[in-house]
């Protein structure tokens, strides 16, 4: 969207519709039912029915908590581990859980792609995470050519490590947020915009067959310009994907108890997000997702599964899965985590088999996440729709697709329906809108 027609949005008449961009507390969607919404798991429901499907391939997410220390922003689940004993438990844990699953699941399940999220997985010895690879290609059984990504951080990469991670990991995952050195420090990150680069340089140098980095708009003390610097300085260096999120001001991190006034504010944020998709569409990349573009046939499995509401199975401390139409979450801290699995081998914490009705918000409040600027498939499949339902997007939400459809969020095209280009500012808050039919 070019910045002309973004100054003809009107945000006050959108957040009248329902349609509002908040800065405090409105977290990514990354599932529906949300997770305030979640009951504790019931323990023999989810043994009897969580794994009763047939053969699917799927994805297998393992977390590693462990960070060098926090950034100001994170409210992903993380630690810094006190000693190498503490994260020796955790990984003999994560074996068990893994073991428990296994034996559940038997040959049911092809392991299509693999992803070290986290936290950092890289502040692990490559030799400990890839001995975890391991361990899982002996207990579930692997397609034969898989999309394995590693999530890391720049200090915590060398020439030697990358070079070990890339004999078991084809995708790296750079967690960068800024090339600014001012704004890397006001978000507490322990590395600088040069040492990213570095690390970006020595990640494609080690063989990876994807690099990808993660950035942020709307950290403090970040201008407009800063951002703009950002993203040249990400075109210049030749990635396979770029990711661009928008800072999200959650409870429990040390950013929420700063006053509104030291974040760019909404409107500035439009423009970044709108500088991104400018910036990128232009480099002949694919807008796969609204926060992300990837070169061409470098689409990431991983996510793409997660936003079709497929299965996949996550493992560790607060990781999340979806089974058989059981959404859920794994207890945390760390010592909650290893007890429950030392109790019965898994580690479910709150969650539900969703119904009927749940699984259609799912299916679009997600779905919608498959927009993008130049995306033939952009959004969800109308037909797949209907055949999975028994009724059309457009039957069960009437009034929400055409209140979207007034305020110009959403485009139809091939069968699909998906976000605009003023959709894909919003595509949070478009899926919050689906989410409200209950
Ligand atoms: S490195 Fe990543 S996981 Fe760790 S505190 Fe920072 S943002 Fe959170």
């Amino acid at each position: 969207m070019a910045l002309k027609e973004l100054q003809n949005l009107d945000l006050k008449k959108l957040a009248q519709e329902g349609v509002e961009k908040s800065k405090f507390d409105s977290a990514f969607v990354y599932r529906y039912p949300f997770s305030e919404d979640m009951p504790p798991v019931n323990l023999k429901e989810f043994e009897e029915s969580a794994f009763e499907f047939d053969s699917v391939e799927m994805p297998l997410y393992i977390h590693i908590p462990f960070c060098t220390k926090a950034c100001f922003y994170c409210h992903y689940f993380k630690t810094v581990p006190s000693s190498e004993q503490a994260v020796e438990n955790y990984l003999q844990a994560l074996k068990k859980e893994a073991t428990a699953y296994a034996e559940r699941l038997e040959s049911k399940a092809r392991i299509n792609c693999l992803f070290f999220g986290g936290g950092t997985p890289t502040h692990l010895p490559a030799k400990k995470i890839n001995q975890i690879v391991s361990s899982m290609e002996e207990k579930f059984e692997f397609a034969e050519k898989i999309e394995a990504t590693v999530e890391s951080s720049p200090e915590t990469l060398s020439e030697g490590k990358l070079s070990a991670l890339a004999g078991k990991f084809n995708r790296l995952s750079i967690g960068v947020q800024s090339f600014d050195d001012e704004v890397l420090r006001g978000a507490n990150r322990n590395h600088s915009g040069e040492q990213a680069v570095k690390a970006i340089e020595a990640g494609k140098a080690a063989g990876f067959e994807s690099v990808n980095i993660d950035l942020i708009y709307g950290l403090p003390g970040q201008s407009t310009e800063s951002w703009r610097k950002t993203l040249e300085t990400a075109a210049g260096l030749g990635l396979e994907s770029v990711t661009a999120s928008s800072l999200r001001i959650l409870r429990g991190t040390k950013f929420r108890s700063m006053p509104e006034s030291a974040f760019p504010s909404e409107e500035q944020k439009l423009e970044m997000h709108s500088a991104f998709i400018e910036k990128f569409s232009k480099q002949g990349m694919l807008h796969c997702f609204p926060y992300q573009f990837v070169k061409l046939g470098q689409q990431m499995l991983f996510l793409e599964n997660q936003w079709s509401n497929r299965e996949f199975l996550g493992l560790g401390a607060s990781s999340c899965s979806f089974l058989n139409k059981w959404d859920f979450n794994n207890w945390f801290p760390v010592q909650n985590y290893i007890e429950k699995v030392e109790e019965n081998g898994f580690s479910a914490a709150v969650g539900k088999r969703i119904s009927k009705e749940e699984e259609m918000i799912r299916m679009l409040a997600l779905g919608m996440k498959k927009s993008g600027i130049n995306r033939e498939d952009n959004g969800v499949n109308k037909i797949e729709f209907e055949k999975k339902f028994g009724a059309g997007i457009e039957e069960v939400f009437k009034q929400e697709v055409s209140k979207l459809r007034e305020l110009e969020l959403l485009k139809e095209s091939n069968g699909y329906l998906g976000l605009s280009p003023k959709g894909l500012l919003f595509f949070d808050e478009v899926g919050r809108v689906f989410a409200s039919k209950n």
